[in-house]
């Protein structure tokens, strides 16, 4: 479903150069639990951005279910990413003022969800992250597991295929972060294809499959 053909990104910063992706080619099929594992600065995130469509290559082809979505304009590409990927990052980018049912409302506003309904998916959500008893809390009313499961409330409430976590657990204390990981495992056992960054090996080898990349290129896959 994700195919990723001599794929480059080149950032210009001042006169240096810096060659964050160099000549990728990665098929990732759906359903698929996979790792993303490699030193700082290997160029992890960037592979993630560029996926999940935040990001665009400088050359290369991307291909998603089916579809070359790298010659798209922003209104197209934020239409193919709301109906295709969710995203949840290690700093977690909740909306402070919010409380955790609007944070998780946002994206169905976005794409014109009738209220009714969204009030109706915004309960079935906090349920399924067992945050029933934090709808109205914002998020420094919550611990860090707790607003990190927010965050995947918000990032699947449009049902998308794609699950992208860049070190979900990043800022988590063990206990919390083994419950990210296993929530994030659920979603994967219900079929959602799940492409995390982490740099606990441990974690890591929990995926089915484990892609290492050095200084922008993939070494494993
Ligand atoms: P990782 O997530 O593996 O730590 P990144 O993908 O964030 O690595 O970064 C890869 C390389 O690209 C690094 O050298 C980083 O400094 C550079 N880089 C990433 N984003 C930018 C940007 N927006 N502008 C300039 N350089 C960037
Ligand atoms: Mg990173």
């Amino acid at each position: 479903m994700i195919e990723l053909e001599n794929l480059n990104r080149t950032f210009q910063v001042g006169e240096q150069r810096i060659h964050a992706l160099k000549k990728i080619n990665l098929t990732i099929n759906k359903g698929e639990y996979v790792s993303i594992m490699g030193p700082s600065g290997s160029g992890k995130s960037t592979l993630l951005n560029v996926i999940a469509l935040l990001d665009q290559p400088s050359s290369g082809k991307y291909t998603l279910n089916k579809q070359v979505v790298t010659q798209l304009n922003d209104d197209q590409l934020a239409q193919v990413r709301r109906e295709n990927i969710g995203f949840v990052f290690q700093f977690f980018h909740l909306i402070a003022r919010y409380s955790a049912a609007e944070n998780i409302e946002i994206p169905m506003i976005l794409a014109g969800v009738p209220v009714k309904e969204r009030k109706l998916r915004v309960a079935e959500a906090l349920a399924a992250v067992n945050l029933q008893q934090r709808a109205s809390h914002r998020p420094d009313q919550l611990s860090g597991g707790q607003i990190q499961r927010v965050a995947i409330a918000r990032a699947m409430i449009m049902q998308p295929q794609i699950l992208l976590a860049d070190e979900p657990t990043g800022n988590l204390d063990s206990q919390s972060g083994v419950e990210i990981i296993e929530l994030l495992e659920n979603l994967n056992q219900q079929q959602v294809t799940l492409l995390m960054i982490t740099h606990d090996e441990a974690l890591g080898q929990r995926a089915q499959r484990r892609i290492r990349l050095i200084d922008g290129q993939i070494i494993q896959s």
